[in-house]
């Protein structure tokens, strides 16, 4: 490592510096991030010509690598057709056709789409949906949302207030946001026989709390950005049995979970279910842009349209933007084509193998995979800049946060590329290596 600050190396690096707010960072950043010119297959290139490995899928949504040439050949035609136009008034093939998409591999009954540009936006459209639809139904009364700790559902303000109350920033607006009932986190692994007690303290929140409830919002099967946590299909089951025997709606944010990651295309397949919303976001267009989708059952649409209002009260400026639908669709298109399921079952097993010799450092809690999904929790909260210079050292690009190492990689990576993502995430748990 050189002793000159990194952001210093060249003169883009220091308006960075100066004027560019990063995520969830001060400004200026206290770590310099990395200067990124380029991306290609499951790597990263810098400024100074090193590649890493990219174990974070750009927040988990380049499933396919980068620089992919189906996503490159459909987004420069449609840019040559048109980038944008309004969706109000006017409509356009690249939409239908990725509706078109949806429809044929999202659970069945989800059928009314709204195309929106990022996933808390999607998420606070379906949290409206869900207070439009009680609304419509006479009961206004039902405005308070269950939702679970751990839980993550976005940063703008309805997707704050039915995430996690107590981790993460959200609570510097807790007296600000609406206040909503929380249940605790699933204690249920996919991996072990579930007991059916698991469902006892969400089944008495509802029986207590029923009248006020407009639904219910969850993260199917993998609670991330709040815990990286895995829970039984079958909580999800006795879940969606809950919401029916109450009368509630089931919204199920399927934004980190959609397209493959957990082995089946949506986590809710494993479970069988429906839900009442659905949100996707993050790998929708294969991480090239920002797109996000809510879809709701006929029910729920046709209860709005008879609402006070008597639509649906949202519509972005970017709603339905051509360029990233048309990029959607190929991404999907790519996906089904290719052997996802062998390719998530190859992740998960290099994954168990390679991150097994963490599970016995004293500094680690746990170590636990699901699907394409790596974690090592640690018993205390990880030195970023450290776990950085040691990851980045072994050619590897990882973001832990909080007490979790993880890895949510691009699909098509290889197992010797699997292994130094392993190897990289076991040398920051043992503050080996940099
Ligand atoms: C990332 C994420 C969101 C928020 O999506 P943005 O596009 O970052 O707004 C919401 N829910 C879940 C489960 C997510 O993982």
């Amino acid at each position: 490592m050189t002793a000159e600050p990194a952001h210093l190396a060249s003169p883009w690096q220091a308006i960075d510096h100066a004027h560019l707010w990063h995520p969830y960072t001060s400004l200026p950043a206290a770590v310099a991030p990395l200067p990124v010119v380029g991306a290609e297959g499951c790597e990263l290139i810098l400024a100074d010509g090193r590649r890493l490995i990219d174990a974070m899928a750009s927040w988990w949504s380049a499933i396919h690598g980068y620089n992919q040439p189906a996503l490159n050949d459909a987004a420069q035609a449609q840019l040559a057709r048109m980038s944008h136009v309004m969706f109000g008034g006017l409509t356009h093939p690249a939409a239908a056709g990725l509706a078109e998409r949806l429809l044929r591999i999202v659970p069945a009954g989800l059928e009314s789409i709204f195309l929106a540009d990022s996933g808390s936006v999607a998420v606070e459209v379906a949290i409206k949906a869900a207070m439009q639809y009680w609304q419509a139904a006479g009961q206004p009364q039902r405005r308070r949302l269950l939702a679970f700790r751990h839980g993550y559902h976005g940063d703008t303000c309805w997707a704050m207030s039915v995430s996690d109350p107590a981790n993460g920033m959200h609570r510097l607006y807790a007296d600000m946001l609406p206040q909503q009932r929380f249940a605790p986190a699933p204690q249920c692994p996919p991996d072990a026989p579930f007991e059916p007690a698991a469902l006892e303290p969400v089944a008495a929140l509802i029986e207590q709390e029923a009248d006020e409830l407009a639904g219910v919002i969850i993260e199917p099967l993998v609670q991330g950005a709040g815990g990286m946590r895995f829970y039984h299909p079958a909580f999800l089951a006795g879940l969606r049995r809950l919401c029916d025997a109450h009368g509630l709606l089931l919204i199920c944010d399927e934004i980190a979970t959609g397209f493959g990651r957990t082995g089946t295309l949506f986590a809710c397949e494993q479970a069988g279910i429906t839900p009442d919303i659905l949100c996707l976001g993050k790998a929708l267009t294969g991480g090239y842009l920002t797109l996000a989708a809510t879809l709701t059952t006929r029910a729920v649409s046709a209860r709005l349209n008879g609402g006070e209002a008597g639509v649906l009260m949202h519509g972005p400026t970017f709603m339905a933007n051509p360029l990233a639908c048309t990029i959607a669709s190929a991404s999907i298109d790519l996906l089904l084509a290719g052997d996802w399921q062998a390719r998530v079952r190859r992740l998960e097993t290099g994954l168990r193998a390679g991150l097994a010799p963490a599970a016995a450092l004293p500094s680690v809690r746990e170590v636990r995979v699901f699907g394409a999904i790596g974690v090592i929790e640690m018993q205390a909260p990880v030195d970023m800049a450290r776990a950085t210079a040691i990851a980045t050292a072994a050619g590897v690009w990882l973001r832990p946060f909080g007490r979790l190492i993880y890895t949510m990689p691009p699909y098509p990576l290889t197992p010797v590329q699997t292994e130094r993502v392993c190897e990289a995430m076991c040398a920051i748990a043992s503050g080996t290596g940099g």
